[in-house]
């Protein structure tokens, strides 16, 4: 048995029989890691509080090696994200993060620039200022962070330089030419790909100065989309398959 210490982030919850909950956290030291959270689920448990999605806690766990799931001993609010689950815009954009980090990342792998990223996805989200950037922003990141970062700087069959039209091919983790790419692929315009470049040599903070147009929006949903279904062979997520909205509130 051993007792682990951490801040952490939650991702999610299901109940689990009359009081208690699974809890999924992606956690500083230990990247994605779930727990039995006993009595939780109690009337005005401080300790349920404390599990509800988005909040960023100080976790304390007990793990027994061979268990697959640790017991969740203590869990303290650090900061509880509470704004975005009040309205459901930001409930919805914040779920898809939180799902898209318990669909890219391993359990029990430390990640720390993942860690990173989702506290601050999570409170850009709750500033407001263009959400949907946020999220595409966050996405864009996530996947380079997990280690699966596309190639765009030629064809990566032919490995010549690319013409005026780009594709975007799964199955080979970037972009093809014209003469390489067969079957249905989506393209990429020169634009989408000047704004992926430009964004990931920024830190995320100024990469929010960028305006992608709703079509850059839209082809980076559909990439993204194909990228993320094919590294873990899983269906589209959800976030991929909306149209992008304008950006609100200001
Ligand atoms: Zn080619």
């Amino acid at each position: 048995m051993s007792l682990l210490t951490t801040p952490a982030i939650v991702l999610g919850s299901i109940k689990l029989g009359e009081a208690d909950k699974l809890v999924t956290f992606f956690t500083a030291k230990k990247g994605k890691l779930k727990g039995v959270a006993k009595g939780a689920r109690r009337v005005k448990s401080r300790f349920g509080a404390s599990l509800e999605p988005f909040t960023h806690c100080n976790l304390v766990v007990f793990e027994k090696p061979g268990d697959k799931l640790a017991r969740v001993n203590q869990s303290d609010i650090v900061h509880s994200f509470q704004k975005l689950r009040e309205n459901w815009g930001e409930i919805h954009l914040a779920s898809h993060m939180a799902h898209l980090v318990q669909r890219m990342t391993p359990e029990g792998e430390q990640n720390l620039l993942v860690y990173r990223l989702l506290l601050e996805g999570l409170t850009f989200l709750e500033r407001g200022a263009d959400p949907e950037l946020s999220t595409l922003l966050f996405v864009v990141r996530l996947v380079s962070f997990s280690g699966y970062q596309p190639r765009w700087d030629r064809c990566l069959k032919c490995h010549r330089p690319m013409g005026e039209r780009i594709y975007f091919s799964p199955a080979d983790g970037g972009t093809v030419c014209t003469q390489c790419a067969h079957g249905p692929l989506a393209t990429i315009s020169q634009g989408t790909l000047a704004f992926l470049r430009a964004s990931q040599k920024m830190d995320y903070t100024v990469a929010h100065r960028l305006k992608p147009s709703p079509a850059m929006r839209s082809e980076i949903r559909t990439i993204f989309g194909q990228h993320m279904t094919y590294i873990t062979g899983m269906p589209a997520p959800a976030w991929a398959a909306e149209a992008p909205s304008a950006p609100s509130r200001s």
